[in-house]
Order: C-alpha cells, then structure tokens, then sequence
C-alpha cells in the first residue's frame, strides 16, 4: 500500500502500487498546482514488513518448494554425513553402576570405658 500526500493540501490518498501513487502525484501537480511541486509532498510504502518465520512456515518452504527440497536434502545429508563421526558418544541407557557398599554406623555416643555394673540389690 502506498499513501501519496500532498503538504500544501494537506491531503492524502491511498494506492496499491508505487506507479499509481506517483501517477497520482503527477495528477495532482497538473490540476491542482499548475504543473508546479507542492512543498512537502510525498510517497510513503505502507505495506507492513513480513512476519518473521515460524518453524512450521520453514517446514512448510522445506517440503512445499523446490529450493526448500534440495535445502532440506543437504541437511539430511549433513545430518548422516555428522552420525558417522558421533558413534562414539556415550550410550543413552548405560547399564546401571555397580551399587556402592551399605553404609556403617557407629554410635558417637559410645564410651571407650566399660560402664560399672549395677549395684547389687
Ligand atoms: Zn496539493
């Protein structure tokens, strides 16, 4: 979309290509200002700038086009070409370590002294 204003005016007008705009600036040169330039008169591109990708738009340019394809099959090359150099990274589920030893207790509390024997009753 493409505004054309017009600062003498004040006034603007809305196009859906830069031609029409400027066919319409050149128009309104002609029948308005006597074939001279208005002060301050412009052209400005409206149209909202692309949204940024989304992983399905990318899947979708992947599998949908050409270019994507052969993208896409570099990768899965890449990707194969990378697993045979990556063979030696640890298995997911190594078998379990061995189980560490039970651990013991001792009492903190116990007396290297032999305690005396009850008094007899
Ligand atoms: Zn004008």
């Amino acid at each position: 979309m493409y505004v054309y204003g017009c600062g003498v005016c004040q006034t603007i007008s809305h196009h859906t290509s830069e031609g029409e705009a400027t066919a319409e600036r050149d128009g309104h040169r002609r029948t308005v200002h006597h074939g001279r330039v208005p002060m301050g008169e412009w052209i400005r591109d409206t149209t909202p700038p692309p949204p940024p990708p989304t992983p399905m738009s990318v899947v979708r340019w992947l599998l949908g086009t050409w270019p994507g394809r052969a993208v896409a099959l570099v990768l899965v090359v890449v990707v194969v070409r990378l697993g045979l150099f990556i063979n030696d990274l640890p298995p997911l589920f190594a078998p379990m370590p061995p189980a560490a030893p039970a651990p013991t207790w001792t009492n903190p509390f116990a007396s290297e002294a032999p305690t005396a024997s009850p008094p007899p009753r």
